[in-house]
């Protein structure tokens, strides 16, 4: 069904490890023990589970198991190396290479270590120091590589390609399920797989924001919100269209111009230098100024890339800074219990002076409505 051809991408591993040195450097740290999954994949191409990557001033070192050494040898760039724990559990190996490599001060990501692990690295590596080091490697994956940024491209067009091929098959007698059934289908079809389980709420069940799918059909409201995103060659994509079936309610159509309208002046904002929460506010007062703004109880955005939510936050306390190569949503929405919700998102890529929308679909106020015949 794609017709996007297969791409076969160089990722700049080298760069990115220099940029973690010189990170480390600054703190006075030997020695870096990545533990977080997308953060290994993205320093060197290696997706597989319970693995650790050293990063010291030279070397990068993958410590894995048997069951992955097939898998790090094909995917790893030259400038890593592997090493297999054999009968050692990770932080016994770990151990024993920063005492190899003479490391004395080693960075820890706290978000990714349990307390299990920490307690027990610290125990075996005795008097070296760990330091925690924040979020190292997520404030770098911020600022997308230009591969980066044709994979979230091809992402964001398989969601909207699926949202198209869903929509023409809709009848009234189908479920939520059914429609987050189809979606996955599409996605797994398109050679992709969906990036979170896809929200399908219709009628008063749109005011939950984060509803999840149900045996409800959807002819039985006139609001049917859909968020979805296509996870593609580990990149995803999130984008939400709310749609109305049959009738037209001129109180969904005030809604639906207040959200729209809300969501287009703060993509008019993005540009490189404002700051995240100066999106946030604009979209926000929109909102408040036409009486909706405690309707709208979320932040307006998140980053998105290897993850589906990750930095930059969109949100009135976020203390992010808008750069040039960032992709994020800007997903404006109001609830109002008893009555429905609509949201709109959109996955957005920063330019050199503007923002352009990756996920193009159509969410002009005609275009939502559909016409469910039966
Ligand atoms: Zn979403
Ligand atoms: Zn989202």
């Amino acid at each position: 069904m794609t017709d996007d051809p297969i791409i076969i991408m160089e990722f700049d591993h080298q760069s990115r490890l220099r940029k973690v040195r010189k990170r480390l450097s600054r703190r006075g740290l030997d020695g870096f023990l990545v533990a977080g999954k997308k953060n290994i994949y993205y320093l060197c191409g290696f997706s597989g589970e319970d693995s650790w990557l050293l990063v010291t001033a030279e070397r990068a070192i993958l410590i894995t198991d048997f069951r992955f050494q097939e898998q790090a040898a094909a995917s790893l760039p030259p400038e890593c190396e592997v090493s297999l724990r054999t009968r050692k559990s990770l932080n016994a190996k770990a151990a024993e290479l920063c005492r190899e490599h003479s490391l004395k001060k080693i960075g820890f990501e706290e978000r990714h270590l349990s307390y299990g692990e920490f307690y027990r690295l610290k125990k075996s590596l005795r008097s070296r120091e760990l330091m925690p080091v924040g979020e190292l490697v997520e404030e770098l994956r911020m600022i997308k590589y230009p591969e980066e940024i044709d994979l979230l491209r091809r992402s964001a067009r398989m969601t909207t390609r699926v949202l198209s091929l869903v929509m023409k098959g809709l009848t009234p007698s189908l479920t939520e399920l059914d429609v987050a059934g189809r979606i996955n289908i599409a996605l797994l079809r398109d050679g992709g797989r969906s990036a979170f389980s896809p929200i399908v709420a219709t009628g008063l069940r749109s005011s939950q924001p984060h509803a999840v799918a149900s045996h409800h059909s959807i002819g039985g409201g006139n609001v049917l919100l859909i968020d979805m995103g296509a996870e593609s060659e580990a990149y995803n994509s999130d984008m939400t269209r709310t749609f109305i079936l049959g009738d037209f309610p001129r109180k969904f159509k005030t809604i639906y111009r207040a959200v729209l309208g809300a969501q287009k002046k703060a993509i008019r904002l993005i540009r490189p230098g404002v700051t995240a929460s100066s999106i946030d506010g604009v979209a926000r007062r929109y909102l408040e100024e036409r009486g909706y703004g405690s309707y709208f109880g979320h932040s307006l955005g998140h980053g998105v890339g290897l993850e589906v939510h990750e930095r930059p936050v969109i949100s009135s306390r976020s203390r992010d800074v808008i750069k040039k190569g960032m992709v994020f949503t800007v997903e404006p929405g109001v609830y109002i219990p008893g009555w429905g919700g609509i949201r709109i998102e959109d996955t957005v890529m920063v330019t050199e002076d503007e923002c352009e929308i990756l996920t193009e679909y159509p969410k002009d106020l005609e275009s939502m409505v559909q016409k469910m015949k039966g």
